[in-house]
């Protein structure tokens, strides 16, 4: 099976002999995909003009309308997703809830936005600024959709989540999508589009689909269009670095890795609810989608005196979990996508256990040697302060290491050592501590996570992106913001000051309002 493009309202198949997606379980072939010699620059150019004027002719609620309908068609078929999901990605059903049902609930979360919006097309900012002495004069912020395409590539390990949310926001936005999975894991994602397609619900041209390469996209892009990248910092630098793309005046967002971290509070001893807590959320990053969250905790810092405690409550609890087959229900653990993954996790393994011993390993099971099944392991690191490799290296697996701190500042400073990450969690009950880390520490995340006993088991968890809440992170995370409820149209329309007196920006109300934006 070759799997096709989505461009110019049409299914159009790769000319060259592509490459191959495995199931990860066997490594055996399941499928190819290709993207040669196909005329991106008249794709894009297509969704520009039909794709972009289709959208922006219709209000929010009716663009809305659409995000439901698509969500409708995906969670119709959501069950044999599923079995794509595991075919391909080798997830579990909750790892495939993840990704699908994380697509169709965020599809869902813009549509509903889209409703509050109501009939009008463009936004405007509440308030006004008097420029002249007289009353006569004012500036008013406008948002208005963009005229270009938003080109989105995406990892590997989200091919639906990773799509929609991506796609809600800028078909919401008014602006069409031309949408590039990763090639390992594009089947989902081909897939939900062939349904989506089917049910002809998309408004022609509002989204396209390249699987396969990316390579020439980066060639097409013009003033008026955006790149959201997600993946890793080597790509995302060199996306960022493209010449096209820098003379372009696209805009760029990058989601790139990070080696984000979870700080249990003094507090938080043996025996306590939130020491609890945080066993149950480390094991969760040990197992879910096999560590493949971009978001899951890497590095979990615990006051030296509860460290063994702790380590020991990770450790019986890894004991218990299945790792193999996710056909198989009592599987906890599944594999890896492929097994250059796999080689590529072990290698990073390889080089953190320069500075680290191993403290507890699941048991592997009866796996066969060729998938890209990879043993959860808890890692210690005994002196954080001199170790460099443990804040660097994101092993992109079920791997994360302890590292006892001496005093809370001793943790922030070892926290900001991984230089800008995604999500920070931290588990205590103690308000000078969630104030310290929360000063010291939201500079340098998208996300703080605090659990306390209030909060409880109450919270969607640290790797779990919301789309109500900004997703991104600043400096080696890319610097990248996606969602974050309406602030994320931004990326994809143009604010600007409309300078002018009081009858014309009266006539703009017509806009909807963006309260306390
Ligand atoms: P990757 O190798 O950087 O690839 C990411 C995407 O870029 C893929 O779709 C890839 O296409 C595409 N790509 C590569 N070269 C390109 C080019 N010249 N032009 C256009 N597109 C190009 O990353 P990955 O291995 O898929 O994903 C794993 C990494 O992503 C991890 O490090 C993880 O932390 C990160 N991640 C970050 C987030 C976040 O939100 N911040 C979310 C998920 C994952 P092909 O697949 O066809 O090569």
């Amino acid at each position: 099976m070759k799997l096709q493009n989505y461009l110019e309202n049409d299914w159009i198949e790769g000319k060259g002999e592509g490459r191959a997606l495995v199931n990860p379980v066997t490594g055996q072939e399941i499928a190819r995909a290709d993207a040669t010699g196909l005329d991106l620059a008249a794709a894009a150019e297509f969704a520009r003009v039909t794709g972009g004027a289709a959208l922006r002719g219709l209000s929010f609620a009716e663009r809305g309308a659409v995000l439901k309908a698509v969500a409708d068609v995906l969670a119709a078929n959501r069950d044999r997703y599923v079995e794509i999901a595991r075919l391909n990605s080798g997830n579990t059903a909750v790892d495939a809830s993840i990704d699908i049902d994380g697509g169709i609930g965020t599809l869902k979360y813009y549509a509903f936005l889209a409703k509050t919006l109501g009939e009008a097309t463009t936004l405007i900012e509440e308030g006004r600024d008097q420029l002249g002495r007289e009353p006569v004069f004012f500036a008013q912020h406008l948002w208005t959709s963009r005229p270009g395409v938003a080109v989105q590539i995406n990892a590997f390990n989200f091919p639906s989540w990773g799509m929609w949310e991506k796609v809600a926001v800028a078909m919401l936005a008014g602006v069409p999508s031309l949408a590039k999975p990763a090639t390992a894991t594009a089947l989902l994602s081909y897939e939900m589009m062939r349904d989506v397609v089917a049910a002809g619900v998309l408004p022609e041209g509002s989204l396209s689909l390249v699987c396969g390469s990316g390579e020439g996209l980066l060639a097409v892009v013009g003033p008026m269009d955006s790149i959201a990248f997600t993946g890793s910092a080597e790509t995302g630098r060199m996306i960022l670095n493209d010449p096209h793309v820098t003379a372009s005046g696209c805009r760029v967002t990058i989601e790139a890795d990070s080696v984000n971290a979870t700080i249990l509070g003094a507090d938080a001893a043996p025996g306590t609810p939130v020491f609890d807590l945080a066993v149950r959320e480390v094991v969760k990053a040990l197992s879910v989608k096999a560590g493949q969250l971009c978001t899951n905790i890497r590095r979990i810092f615990v006051p030296a005196e509860h460290a063994e405690g702790f380590g020991a409550a990770v450790a019986a609890k890894m004991a218990a979990l299945v790792v193999g087959d996710p056909a198989d229900e009592a599987t906890r653990v599944g594999p890896l996508i492929n097994a250059a993954q796999k080689a590529e996790a072990l290698s990073k393994i390889a080089k953190l256990r320069a500075e680290c011993s191993v403290l507890a390993e699941a048991p592997l099971g009866d796996v066969a040697p060729d998938a890209g099944f990879v043993a959860p392991m808890l890692l210690l690191c005994d002196d954080p302060m001199a170790a460099q490799a443990v804040h660097d290296i994101e092993v992109f697996g079920p791997v994360a290491t302890l590292l006892p701190y001496a005093d809370l500042d001793q943790a922030i400073g070892l926290a900001v050592k991984a230089e800008g990450s995604l999500a920070l969690s931290l588990f205590s009950n103690d308000p000078a501590v969630q104030d310290a880390v929360i000063m010291g520490l939201a500079p340098w995340h998208g996300r703080v996570l605090v659990v306390d006993e209030e909060v409880g088991k109450n919270h969607t968890g640290h790797s779990i992106v919301m789309p109500q809440c900004t997703h991104g992170g600043p400096g080696r995370a890319g610097g990248g913001e996606e969602l974050g409820g309406l602030r994320g149209l931004r990326f994809h329309m143009q604010r600007s000051a409309i300078q002018g007196g009081p009858t014309l920006l009266e006539r703009l109300q017509g806009a909807a309002r963006m309260g306390g934006l």
